[in-house]
């Protein structure tokens, strides 16, 4: 898969010539928006590739490409592009090959902004879509239609962590001439390379998991030389929703522990599903690298390892026991967003009424009574003990 081995990408590609910064082991951030010239022939020759020259960071910028190579590197990619979010970034692989009449078909329960995207802002400028049960490839395969341009997935995906087979939906996209973009968020490039399935366009809210940190807001987006350079020359840069040389430098500190992270997320991840399962008052639990969970199969065949993202719902009548829960724990931090150093906990609740009784969420949703838990760097003990003590109040 890679040319390189891991922690030669973590800690060397892109930055071999040391020399350039007077040996400095860490790379300097460039806080520069333009690059001189020393003549008009050297400018021109910069004109002509903004994507690989220095001339105006909104195009490329030195830090910035350091960042690039690794996670292009990661991918096994030919190429990549940073974005100053995990949503601009997929926004410009959706964008970038869509005209008015054209069709997409998207996974039924995308990442909140993704389905905004598909569903109101395409639909501003002539896009139809469909939304489909993509863990059958069946049901995009009855999506498709003559003018289907795009297949945007999400493996696994937000929320309850439905699976797509991507090599399948791949071969099936290919033989029709349509592209296929893939937000691989939950798995990382450590776990699943849909690149190498067959997959056009892989994003990812490098928010998450890749930064590591809850200090940087980042997209990636991966594909061929081809499509890399196609969105370059139209989203990337006429919306410029670039990644800032600051942000990029604090995203290749937080990448060199990627690995180390991923491991201690998925040993402690394992000890939290072990508690829950035996937790009178946890009714259903969603984390696809579990041996119950319905697409067990699919994961080992498709995913390296796991990540430490997981679903569960509260046995309850109404969402106040729910309430109760979150509001007692102590060492798990409540809020938006995952993928951090430290647990994090999202409640569905909070975009309900309070005292909602336990089954009322609207058609197509996820349960009320469901929470989201990240976990964390801390040490499992205590983690399992806040949860206990919360579990408790229920
Ligand atoms: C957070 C998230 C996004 C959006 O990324 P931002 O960096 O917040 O813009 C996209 N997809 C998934 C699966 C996410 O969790």
């Amino acid at each position: 898969m890679q040319e390189h081995d891991l922690s030669y990408i973590l800690n060397h590609l892109g930055e071999e010539d040391r020399a350039r910064h007077r040996g400095a082991v860490a790379p300097p951030v460039y806080q520069s928006a333009i690059f001189a010239f020393d003549s008009v022939a050297a400018m021109r020759r910069g004109f002509a590739d903004e994507l690989d020259q220095t001339v105006y960071t909104r195009g490329n910028n030195p830090t910035v490409e350091i960042l690039r190579k690794k996670l292009a590197a990661l991918e096994g990619a030919e190429d990549a592009l940073l974005f100053g979010s995990g949503a601009a970034a997929i926004a410009a692989g959706v964008l970038a090959g869509l005209r008015a009449g054209d069709h997409v078909v998207c996974v039924q329960k995308p990442y909140s902004w993704t389905r905004t995207l598909v569903r109101d802002f395409l639909a501003r400028f002539g896009v139809a879509h469909s939304f489909v049960d993509a863990s059958d490839v069946e049901q995009i395969e009855a999506a498709l239609r003559e003018n289907t341009r795009l297949v945007v997935l999400e493996s696994p995906n937000t929320m309850t962590y439905e699976q797509q087979d991507l090599a399948a939906v791949a071969q099936l996209a290919r033989a029709r001439g349509i592209r296929t973009l893939v937000d691989n968020s939950y798995a990382t490039p450590l776990n699943q390379n849909p690149l190498a399935l067959g997959i056009d366009l892989v994003a990812h809210s490098a928010t998450k998991y890749l930064n590591g940190h809850s200090d940087v807001l980042a997209g990636v987006l991966c594909g061929s030389k081809a499509l890399i350079r196609e969105v370059f020359q139209g989203p990337y840069m006429t919306l410029g929703a670039m990644l800032s040389p600051h942000d990029a430098w604090l995203m290749i500190r937080g990448l060199r522990t990627l690995p180390l992270r991923m491991r201690q997320v998925a040993e402690t991840t394992a000890r939290v599903i072990e508690f829950l399962k035996a937790h009178p008052k946890i009714e259903q639990i969603w984390y696809p690298h579990d041996a119950d969970y319905p697409q067990a199969g699919l994961s080992r065949r498709q995913t390296r390892g796991a990540s430490g993202l997981l679903s569960f719902t509260i046995r309850c009548d109404t969402t106040a026991a729910v309430e109760r829960f979150c509001d007692a724990l102590q060492r798990v931090l409540m809020t938006v967003s995952w993928g951090g150093y430290e647990s994090l906990l999202f409640p569905v609740a909070v975009v309900y009424p309070p005292d909602t009784r336990v089954g009322q969420q609207r058609p197509g949703q996820v349960p009320v009574n469901l929470v989201r838990l990240s976990v964390g760097l801390e040490e499992a003990d205590s983690l399992l003990a806040d949860l206990a003590q919360a579990l408790d109040r229920v």
